[in-house]
């Protein structure tokens, strides 16, 4: 990996990088939500920021988590309102309506409908995400716990 260190050998300053570091903000709100295991809201990552003893407000936490989206570190999970690690290798995500389990999964037919998109209409899809709200197979049947997390379908 190639290192800016300020002067280069022609004179020139340094070539813009097209990634910053991640900030220790970013870096704490990351670990938060993969050691949660489950969807964590922007409350939730700022209650347990306080309990961990790195206190972050609810602003603070919204604007690194807006960064992380962006990026595509993490996703936002609308029928939730709330916050995973990112998948891109996974972007169908499975949202239990009663126990609010979500499962990431790959979607296969995925890629082919959205290069139809761009035949057709000429846009370029940045990032897929897909949201599908359901009931996983435990739920069906009533088995289901009444909180959310992040297992199997
Ligand atoms: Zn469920």
């Amino acid at each position: 990996m190639r290192s800016d260190t300020g002067a280069s050998a022609g004179g020139r300053p340094p070539a813009r990088r097209p990634y910053r570091r991640p900030s220790p903000l970013d870096r704490l709100v990351l670990q938060t939500l993969r050691e949660a295991g489950r969807p964590l809201s922007a409350y939730a990552i700022t209650r347990r920021s306080v309990a961990s003893g790195a206190p972050l407000s609810p602003t603070q936490a919204y604007r690194v988590l807006d960064r992380l989206v962006a990026r595509g570190e993490v996703q936002r999970i609308a029928l939730l309102a709330a916050y995973l690690p990112a998948r891109a290798d996974r972007p169908g995500v499975l949202v239990c309506r009663r126990c609010r389990a979500v499962t990431a999964v790959t979607v296969a037919a995925l890629a082919p409908a959205i290069e139809q998109i761009r035949q057709a209409t000429g846009f370029v899809v940045a990032r897929a995400h897909v949201e599908l709200p359901g009931l996983r197979a435990r739920c069906r049947h009533g088995r289901g716990a009444a909180r959310a997390s992040a297992c199997s379908p």
